[in-house]
């Protein structure tokens, strides 16, 4: 007799027990949110290592955020009932960082280049566009970054290239300028994020032997959340996985077609039936029991996907026991302050019984809903966090101390150097700048040498040439601060010495004590790593905040940024059309679009287990202006046996008493309205023309063309490049200052 199952496959259901065991060939999960794809993942992960079939190196496996990652790493860990070491366990990007720099000279670029972030990204695009005299105003940069960034998520080198792919964009000189900037990339020692997995798949394309050695070391491929995979990141896959021996195509995705949300980003859910070409044979499992939420909950998120059509199918089932549970609330409010009011309300009294804050989570559809929210929340005093983005590395004191540090491990950094030359002001003007610039050129050496060696001449007036001096000796002492001290004395002590610090010191300005603060976090944070190298890739790469990740906190983050979590209890605001479905997926990309917000609300309803109040506001105030809005259509495709309606009597009580509004026409709130909305659904009443405190350089946000960056102001019209629109011109009362 065989030796009886260990106790982590005697947990799974048959299926999942199946998936796990069938430890050979291709194999892909298809099924429903909540029914195990991870929990399979995770355990085929620990059975590799339990069975002696893979090392822990051994085994590649993918998942969608670095906080996917950590989990799965200490599930491992904790099935084996050790700590494991070496994994090649993360993110495509954070992955493909770490290949790309063991073969970073295939491609041109250094060991130790720099991975940029988008702000210098589009820095450095625009000065290619410039020196090749394309008219910024007619030929946004925005635009054409978008161009570069579909053509990497293709896997399209400039070489590459062909004709059906090209594109007109500025007169048909599209590639010719996607072929300088990736040319300025290289000369720089630098990376932008899409890179990382271009240069990785042109290394593993054109070179046998390098892909010999990852098919000899990596015995094990596992991808979390396969749906959302886009062609590079499958190339990517496929190269790795398609080993010349049949039998060692070990490469196993879990996936499903409902919650694919990043086509926007280049996501093709064509990669699931691409994955049975590529992989003939491949096993295909399905799991239909869900663990994870109440019934209620699931016949919501199920009655709203089934309005899609276009579904590769399934079944979902609750699997659980206790699965009976409350219904799905939908809450009508009367405006954003009021739904902000209802959300801390029942957070209260959720704690007062004796939840933990950290199984509450609120998702919002954009990103600039979390304000009101964490308003309310300061209020009450209750702990949350924003989950997702950037946020603490976009402060600007934060990336002009990146910016410090750049320079300090890589003087060729010249967009680093560029930030800061000047930052606290050195009197280096326009003048002087340009001088370093031409003396960079003239020499064929990077910005960062050419000042040093301008700052020992007399070529300089003497004010900046002094404090170019000492900026510039700094550096050389700072570098070998670095060298015996450690990273963290030389950074802070670099902040102090280049006068960063007291710059902020000096600023009378309400923010600054807060920047000042901020500064001393990044240098905490910069203990936790190892060396300089080591926190400026996790920077680059982090697209979290890390902090406190086990804190009891309320959890803030978008629906998108939310995949694959869970939570006992979920808030889900904003339910509007305009806002979800958002008004670009209703004017721009017909029932597509349309199904892409429908499968986002799938996803955030199924992230609770047992409750989910979904809610919308009948009034908006954005920016001063009070907009009105309906009701979002998914609302009313949710199965009414599933839902609790609350809400709407008070408020047309509400409405009668103290409002002539517009909005709501005589048939009252939860009327049925027409299924198209158009584009005035927001109607907007102007709030009275005066200075909109908007200045240049500001990011706002507008319904119609999302966020952007005032590039002019001219009385009530603002010149605004909009990360995805373009350039255009408004008035200030259509938009509001970026929370965010
Ligand atoms: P999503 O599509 O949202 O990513 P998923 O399919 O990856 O979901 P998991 O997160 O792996 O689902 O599992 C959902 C929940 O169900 C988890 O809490 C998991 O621990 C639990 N679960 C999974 N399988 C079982 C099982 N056989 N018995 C009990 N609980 C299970
Ligand atoms: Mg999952």
């Amino acid at each position: 007799m065989s030796a009886p199952a260990p106790d982590y496959i005697t947990r799974l259901n048959p299926e999942q027990r199946e998936a796990v065991e069938a430890l050979d060939g291709p194999l892909l999960v298809l099924a429903g949110a909540g029914t195990g794809k991870t929990r399979v993942l995770t355990t085929r992960f620990a059975h590799l290592l339990m069975t002696g079939k893979a090392r822990p190196w051994e085994v590649l496996s993918v998942t969608f955020t670095n906080k996917a990652a950590r989990e799965m790493r200490e599930r491992v860990a904790a099935i084996i009932g050790r700590p494991v070491e070496g994994l090649w366990l993360g993110t495509f990007h954070a992955l493909c960082a770490r290949m790309l720099r063991r073969h970073a000279a295939i491609v041109g670029l250094q060991t130790n280049f720099t991975i940029l972030d988008a702000d210098d990204q589009m820095r450095l695009l625009k000065q290619v566009m410039a020196a090749a005299n394309i008219d910024s105003k007619r030929w946004p940069a925005p635009g054409m970054m978008a161009v570069i960034q579909r053509w990497k998520d293709r896997g399209l080198t400039p070489q590459r290239i062909t004709a059906a792919e090209d594109s007109d964009y500025a007169n048909n000189r599209a590639s010719e300028i996607y072929a300088g900037y990736q040319k300025r990339l290289i000369e720089l020692n630098a990376a932008d994020f899409g890179d990382l997995l271009l240069h990785m798949t042109e290394i593993l394309r054109t070179r046998p032997d390098v892909l010999a050695d990852y098919h000899r070391s990596f015995r094990y491929i596992l991808v979390d959340e396969y749906q959302d995979t886009n062609l590079v990141q499958y190339l990517w896959l496929r190269l790795l996985a398609q080993h010349e021996d049949p039998n060692r195509r070990n490469i196993c995705c879990v996936g499903d077609d409902d919650q694919s949300i990043y086509s926007w980003r280049g996501a093709e859910i064509e990669n699931i039936l691409r994955f049975e070409k590529d992989f003939p044979g491949a096993r295909i499992v399905r799991l239909e029991s869900n663990y994870r939420s109440t019934k209620p909950i699931l016949a919501a998120a199920a009655g709203l996907i089934a309005r899609n059509t276009g579904r590769l199918g399934k079944t979902l089932r609750s699997g659980r026991n206790d699965a009976c549970g409350e219904k799905v609330r939908v809450v009508s409010l009367w405006d954003s302050e009021d739904e902000a009011r209802m959300v801390g309300e029942r957070i209260e009294a959720a704690r007062r019984s004796g939840h933990p804050l950290s199984e509450i989570a609120i998702l919002v559809r954009a990103g600039f809903q979390t304000r009101s929210f964490e308003e309310r929340l300061i209020t009450l005093g209750l702990p949350y966090r924003v989950v997702g983005g950037l946020k603490f590395y976009e402060r600007a004191e934060i990336r002009d101390a990146m910016a410090y540090l750049r320079v300090l491990q890589q003087p060729a950094d010249d967009l680093a150097f560029e930030r800061i030359v000047n930052v606290p002001k050195r009197g280096l003007g326009d003048s002087g700048m340009r001088a370093i610039h031409e003396a960079a050129r003239a020499q064929s050496v990077p910005l960062a040498i050419a000042a040093e060696r301008l700052a020992e001449t007399e070529a300089l007036k003497p004010k900046p040439r002094t404090a170019l001096r000492e900026l510039m000796r700094g550096f050389a002492r700072w570098r070998a601060l670095n060298e015996k001290e450690g990273h963290v004395v030389a950074a802070a002590t670099v902040l102090e010495e280049s006068g960063y610090t007291d710059m902020w010191k000096q600023d009378r300005s309400a923010e600054a004590p807060g920047r000042l603060e901020n500064l001393k976090e990044l240098l905490r944070a910069m203990g936790d790593y190892p060396s300089l190298a080591g926190f400026l890739d996790h920077v680059a790469l982090v697209m979290e905040t890390d902090e406190n990740a086990e804190a009891e906190r309320i959890q803030l983050m978008t629906l998108h940024a939310a995949k694959g979590l869970e939570f006992d209890t979920v808030f889900l605001p904003g339910w509007e059309e305009g806002l979800f479905p958002s008004q670009r997926s209703m004017d721009e990309g017909g029932e597509k679009s349309l199904e892409e917000e429908r499968r986002l609300a799938y996803v955030g309803i199924t992230r609770a287990r047992k409750t989910a109040v979904i809610s919308h506001a009948a009034n908006r105030r954005i920016y001063g202006n009070w907009t009105s809005s309906l009701p979002s259509r998914f609302l009313d495709e949710l199965p009414a046996e599933a839902i609790e309606r609350e809400g709407a009597a008070q408020m047309r009580a509400h409405r009668m008493a103290d409002t002539p509004s517009v909005f709501l026409g005589q048939q009252g709130l939860m009327a049925r309205r027409p299924r198209v909305i158009e584009a005035g659904a927001w109607e907007v009443k102007e709030r009275p023309a005066q200075a909109s405190g908007i200045g240049k350089g500001e990011r706002v946000f507008h319904q119609k063309f999302g966020y952007g960056t005032v590039t002019a102001v001219q009385d009530d019209r603002l010149d605004i490049e909009f990360d995805h629109a373009g350039e255009k011109r408004v008035l200030d009362r259509f938009v509001q200052k970026a929370s965010d």
